[in-house]
Order: structure tokens, then sequence, then C-alpha cells
């Protein structure tokens, strides 16, 4: 059984976005700047972003953050977002997002172009229809390990269609000839479906909700899910056993994560080009940048 580690493919990913980064900064004279809004003081929050800025700023991008009482209104956070919006000097903006705002909201805040999780239903829609701009760091992420470890797509089940996983990366898998089932809660049998598939990945936030009988003998497995359980972190496939049966599984942690991670690092920096560009479009005339 393979092991699919995140970390040869997060490097290959944080290379490109060097280079990419340098021919930036060169033709720029500055380097690309992450806004990284939290609200409340969650450990895993703060923890999260810290991460995050701390890779930026290993590539040279610049990092700011910006810390919100978990008591934030609505309108605040939206007049931040929009002053960022504005902010020549800001070219990317991420929210760790709070569950008293809804998520929707959010999204239409954060301008297309600096929306560097690519939640706007601008990007959204253009992932839909085939003409990615701004992509989900994640399903970015999954698609470069898929690509990395050679991983056929003909026969794929996704288990969990939220906006921010299952739903954007079935329809970019989808635009890479991948024949995809999209499980949720209320799939019927999910153990019959995911079993016939080739490739399974799971993000549904359940602690070893899948275990090896779920698997087809010989099946890869890409297991998104990163949960807290007595203080470990568990995937949301229950490892144990299951070299007998599939023929790669990602681990938790290790996996996803950090190509998750070199995912938002390669769409900052193409956030700082999208940014750069709509501020020359400014001036000259309003081309779209999204106008290809
Ligand atoms: P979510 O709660 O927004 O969505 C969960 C999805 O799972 C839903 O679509 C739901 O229909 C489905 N689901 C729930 N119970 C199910 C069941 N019993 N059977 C089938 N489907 C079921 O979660 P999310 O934001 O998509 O995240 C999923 C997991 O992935 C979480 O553990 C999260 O922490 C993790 N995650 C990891 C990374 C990473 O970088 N590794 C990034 C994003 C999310």
């Amino acid at each position: 059984m393979v092991i699919l580690a995140g970390e040869p493919v997060a490097q290959r990913l944080l290379d490109e976005t060097q280079k990419a980064h340098d021919a930036f900064q060169k033709t720029t004279g500055r380097a690309a700047c992450l806004a990284a809004i939290i609200v409340g003081d969650s450990p895993a929050s703060v923890l999260y972003v810290r991460k995050k800025t701390e890779k930026a700023n290993s590539l040279g991008i610049e990092s700011r953050v910006f810390e919100l009482s978990s008591l934030v209104r609505p309108y605040e956070l939206k007049i931040l977002i929009e002053t960022l919006n504005e902010d020549p000097a800001i070219d990317a903006i991420l929210v760790q997002r709070p569950t008293h705002i809804p998520d929707r909201d959010i999204s239409l805040w954060i301008a297309p172009h600096k929306d560097v999780d690519g939640f706007h239903p601008l990007n959204a829609g253009n992932l839909a229809l085939g003409n990615p701009c701004v992509t989900p760091c994640t399903p970015l992420g999954i698609l470069a390990m898929l690509e990395h470890y050679k991983i056929n797509l003909s026969s794929t089940c996704i288990v969990g269609r939220s906006p921010l996983v299952g739903k954007p990366l079935a329809t970019l898998l989808t635009s890479h000839n991948a024949t995809v089932t999209l499980c949720h809660s209320k799939t019927q049998n999910l153990k019959a479906v995911t079993q016939q598939a080739d490739l399974v990945i799971v993000a549904v936030g359940h602690a070893h909700l899948l275990d090896r009988s779920f698997f087809k003998q010989d099946a890869y497995v890409i297991d998104v899910g990163i949960n807290h359980k007595n203080g470990k972190l568990q995937g949301d496939v229950n490892h144990d056993g299951i070299e007998d049966v599939v023929a790669g599984i990602s681990p938790v942690p290790g996996g996803v994560g950090p190509v998750t991670i070199a995912a938002l690092m390669k769409n900052t920096v193409l956030c700082a080009n999208l940014s750069t560009q709509f501020l020359r479009a400014q001036t000259a005339s309003d081309i779209s940048i999204f106008d290809e």
C-alpha cells in the first residue's frame, strides 16, 4: 500500500509558487500581501492562520492578521473586508470563518480578485462553467495530489457535498475527465456506492465514519477529514487494517492538510496578479479581468 503523503506534493506546489512570486516581485517591485481575518480566539483557528501566514512569509509573501472579537457584528466584518478590498497593498483576503455570520454573506463581501479561497459566486460560477479563475484551495490541492501520484480518475466517488470541498471538487475533477459520483448525508446505502469506485475521496467531518469495508480491493482513498478527538487528529476514514484492502491512502495528519496550505499560497500569488491587472484595468478602462 502506498501512503499518499502530502509533503512532496506541497513542496512541488510551493516551488512553483516561489517562482511565480519571484516573477511577480520582479515585475511589480513589491511582495504579494495576504490579509487574514480571524474571528474569535479559538486555538484551532489561531493555529491554522499562523501556519498559513508563516508559510506565506517563508516564500517572501507579506501577511497581515486582523483579529476580531467572536462577538463582531456582521456589518463590522463587512466594513473591514470592504476596506481591504479597496486597499491596493492587499492582494488576497482570507477569513477564518465565524459560525454566527453566514458563509454566503462573507463570500459576497470579498472582491472576486482577492477571494483567495475561491468561494465568491463569480469564482464558483467560473469553475462550474469549466473556466476556473480562483479555485478553492482544498480541491486544488487534492487535484495536485491525484496528478502527482498518477491516480486514475475514471471511477471516482466523493463523499461530502460541502461548498468548500465536495461540490467544487466534483466540478473540478469532472473538468479533468473524471466520472464522479457525489454522495452526501442523504445517500442511501453509502457503502454500496463507495465499493464501486476506484478512487474514494472522503470529506464529511465525522471521525472514522468509513472503515475498510467501504472500499473495493486496490482502490485509492483520499481522507480529507480533520477531526479533533481525544486530543488527537483523526481522519474521516478508520485506517486500521486498511493496508490489506486499498492500494493507497492519504494520512491524517500529513495528507491533504499541507497541500491545502500550499494551494493557498499558489492562490495568493494568483490573486496578486489579478489585483494588479484589476488596478491597471480600473485606470485604463473597464476591462474585466475575468474575461479571457
Ligand atoms: P461540512 O460539514 O461543510 O460538509 C460535510 C458533508 O458531509 C456534507 O455535505 C454532508 O452531506 C456530508 N455528510 C455528513 N454526514 C454524512 C454521512 N453520514 N454520510 C455521507 N455524507 C455525509 O464539512 P467540510 O467543510 O466539507 O469538511 C469536511 C471535513 O474535511 C472536515 O473534517 C474538515 O475539517 C475537513 N477539511 C480538511 C481540509 C484540509 O485541508 N485537510 C480542508 C477542508 C476541510
